[in-house]
């Protein structure tokens, strides 16, 4: 069983909704430095607050404010995870490398969710994140209007501060010159596994899990 894993793909790839089933059937807890940026601002830290600065007009964060994160989580975790959005760099890769290197745990599988940027601004200008458990909604589909209470925990569902055109367009510049060699680097190492995300969500993770126990 793999039981580390990355999950690499452009904004709304489905990379979040397939880290929650991966953890519904293999208790591995997925990590999302997106959702750790989130949580800093949340908390009114200076961290949150830089970062939501750029992640607010559709930039990356610094390499350096990144791997700090995730080295702390490394640290005070086990060995097991799923990356939802880490690495999201070249750099960011070289590094955790290192740092799975040193712990002698190697990567196991990095699944690519390729999908077309139709699919994609669709979901983005139509999806709803509830403030209190972060499950995802996606407008005219769970619920009607995204003024609706969460239909998990009752919370209060928002829009994210980048989920705009504006900032999805500099996402996805962002995406192509930064996060898309990812792709050629973990194909040349034999790990990864491409998926067509714009396929529904069952499907996705039924190759998934079967990659998983292979
Ligand atoms: P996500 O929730 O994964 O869509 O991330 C939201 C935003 O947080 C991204 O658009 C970036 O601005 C920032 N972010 C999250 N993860 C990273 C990362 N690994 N490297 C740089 N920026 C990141």
């Amino acid at each position: 069983m793999k039981t580390r894993i990355v999950l690499l793909g452009p904004p709304a790839s489905g990379k979040g909704t397939q880290a929650e089933l991966i953890k519904a059937h293999y208790h591995i807890e997925p990590t999302s430095t997106g959702a750790m940026l989130r949580e800093e601002l949340r908390r009114g830290t200076e961290l949150g607050h830089a970062a939501d600065r750029l992640t607010s007009r559709g930039q990356l964060v610094p390499d350096a404010m990144i791997n700090e994160l995730v080295a702390g989580w490394l640290e005070s975790h086990g060995d097991a995870f799923v990356f939802d959005g880490f690495p999201r760099t070249v750099p960011q890769a070289i590094e955790l490398d290192r740092l799975l290197d040193a712990r002698n745990t190697p990567l196991q599988a990095v699944f690519f969710f390729n999908v077309p940027f139709s699919e994609i601004r669709d979901r983005v200008l139509n999806r709803v994140t509830c403030r209190e458990c972060g499950h995802i909604f996606k407008v005219g589909l769970q619920i009607a209007t995204p003024g609706e209470k969460c239909p998990e925990c009752g919370g209060t569902l928002c829009r994210r501060s980048d989920d705009t055109l504006e900032a999805l367009e500099q996402r996805m510049v962002e995406y192509h010159q930064k996060t898309e060699p990812l792709v050629a680097f973990y194909r040349e190492r034999g790990l990864l596994f491409e998926l067509k995300g714009a396929e529904r969500p069952e499907t996705v993770f039924s190759e998934i899990s079967a990659i998983l126990e292979a």
